[in-house]
């Protein structure tokens, strides 16, 4: 076992955790925190040998944990969601060093949210159990079979939420597990492993290898022995994971970036529409799902640029530890590096900066909360995911140019619309995205369908759709009159 990583006078392993063992590494990588890039501290770097430990370690596991009822995994991750509990303050300060997400958020939002991933799931899977469609013919119970080993990779914008978001239905499906952590942010996950741990969860169900993508990742997604991958990432990673998977033909679920707009028609309340448009800003906007290409009307646009720049002056930017601070900042200075090209290039192709398109003078990976206009449809900060606090601002004349703007680009993950609210639903029906919010942004339902069209992903997760993914679903068929065979028969 190497020495603990100290974060805010939290220890936190930097090893392995694999059939309920630490286990140290030969090798690892730096980390660093983006709030002032202190090192934090050097993690485990999988080789191929963790690998095949933690797989072998979860198909050992795999029978037994199958074969529990659901209500004992569900009591097991009940208790794995009261550890979380348990551990609230060190999941909240040490993701908000790592990752950089806002502490406030990680309080309110993020740890209850990571509970309720691992309950709702381990009470929804109770419902699968005895699915019947009964027909004149048969009666078919539909089984929702567990797999076998899943693995879980996650991007570092929201690792504590993420991973347990899959953690819960694979594992409440009875399928064991092999997560692989974000490079940039991956202690809350070693953090999982305690809380498993002291929930005394059984060995190899949950495991955790720690390492960079192209290494430890590419080692995990090449087994044959997987039953499922389940990816949040990047499209060009998703590409190289499709291919490996591909190989072996093992199930990927994708869920992966996006370049939503966000429509204000011109009949929509501006006050509301500007306020929520600042919102796009949190975690500076290193966020899937925030509306990052403004399409609004022409007749409303200065007077909805004027509100929503009033917001945006009032948004705080700094360190993210402080309860007061709105905009946190970019996770490592190859993402800002890559957000000061975009702006450059977009600037150097006659965009104009509304507000913004610099540094922030906190300094370090702070960057302003940016607006541009002037921008061509073709442009690349009009097509490409920036990921990081730029957003663009176009106008349109009718509903129907707003709804060819918002799907002219391969991106569908999401999406807002504000307007008069049966026109505005009538335009978000027409756009292309996996979901999109009517005069709201950010409203969540687990038992609802969450993912992307397009290059925004393959696969819904939530409710039901997280454990189709999961499963084996097998039709039983029982006949209810007596069957003999014959070769007429259709
Ligand atoms: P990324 O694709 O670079 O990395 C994601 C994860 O994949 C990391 O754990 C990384 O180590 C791993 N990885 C990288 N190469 C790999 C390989 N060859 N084999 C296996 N694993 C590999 O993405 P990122 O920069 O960490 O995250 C940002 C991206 O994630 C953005 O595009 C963002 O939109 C997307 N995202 C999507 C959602 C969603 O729900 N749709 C949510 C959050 C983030």
């Amino acid at each position: 076992m190497t020495d603990a990583l100290h974060i805010a006078g939290i220890a936190v392993s930097p090893d392995h955790y694999i059939d309920r063992r630490r286990v140290p590494s030969p090798t690892g990588f730096d980390l660093f925190s983006p709030i002032d890039r202190s090192t934090l501290g050097r993690v485990a770097e999988g080789t191929p040998e963790h690998v095949n430990a933690a797989i072998a370690a979860a198909q050992a596991a795999f029978p037994a944990w199958a074969a529990l009822p659901a209500e004992a995994r569900r009591d097991h991750l009940h208790r794995f969601a009261e550890e979380i509990g348990a551990r609230a303050d060190a999941f909240c300060l040490v993701e908000s060093t790592d990752a950089g997400v806002l502490l406030s958020r990680m309080r309110h939002g993020v740890v209850p949210r990571a509970m309720q991933n691992l309950t709702f799931f381990a009470d929804h899977a109770l419902s699968l159990q005895d699915r019947v469609i009964e027909t004149a013919q048969a009666t078919h119970r539909v089984r929702h079979d567990p797999a076998g080993v899943a693995a879980i990779i996650t991007p570092w914008n929201a690792p504590l939420m993420l991973t347990t978001w899959k953690l819960g239905p694979a594992l409440a499906a009875g399928n064991t597990v092999v997560v692989k952590p974000p490079e940039w942010a991956p202690l809350t996950c070693s953090l999982l492993a305690d809380a498993a741990h002291a929930a005394g969860l059984p060995a190899g169900v949950f495991n955790i290898v720690q390492g960079t993508g192209a290494n430890t990742g590419a080692a995990l997604v090449s087994d044959p022995r997987l039953a499922r991958i389940s990816f949040t990432g990047s499209v060009p990673t998703a590409k190289w994971i499709a291919q490996a998977a591909g190989a072996n033909l093992v199930p990927c679920s994708f869920e992966l970036g996006g370049k939503s707009p966000f429509i204000v028609l011109e009949d929509a309340d501006l006050d509301g529409a500007a306020a929520t448009g600042a919102l796009m800003y949190r975690n500076a906007t290193q966020v899937c799902l925030a509306g990052t290409r403004f399409l609004v009307h022409e007749a409303i646009a200065d007077a909805f640029v004027e509100r929503m720049r009033g917001y945006v002056e009032n948004l705080r930017v700094g360190d993210p530890r402080e309860e007061t601070t709105e905009v946190g900042p970019i996770i490592h200075p190859r993402q800002l590096e890559r957000v000061k090209g975009f702006v450059e290039r977009a600037v150097a192709g006659g965009a104009e900066v509304l507000w913004g398109g610099e540094t922030h003078p906190a300094g370090g990976l702070y960057y302003r909360p940016t607006m541009l206009t002037n921008v061509r449809q073709d442009s690349e900060i009009v097509q490409n995911e920036v990921f990081g606090p730029v957003l663009t601002l176009q106008t349109f004349a009718s509903d129907d140019e707003a709804v060819a703007l918002s799907n002219d680009v391969d991106y569908g993950l999401g999406g807002v619309c504000y307007g008069a609210t049966e026109r505005a639903a009538a335009v978000a029906d027409r756009v292309r995205t996996g979901f999109i919010w009517v005069n709201s942004f950010g409203i969540r339902d687990l038992a609802a369908p969450f993912g992307g069209c397009k290059r925004s992903g393959i696969g819904r997760e939530g409710g039901d759709w997280s454990f189709e993914f999961f499963c084996d679903v097998k039709d039983v068929v029982l006949p209810k009159k007596p069957f003999r065979a014959s070769f007429s028969q259709r």
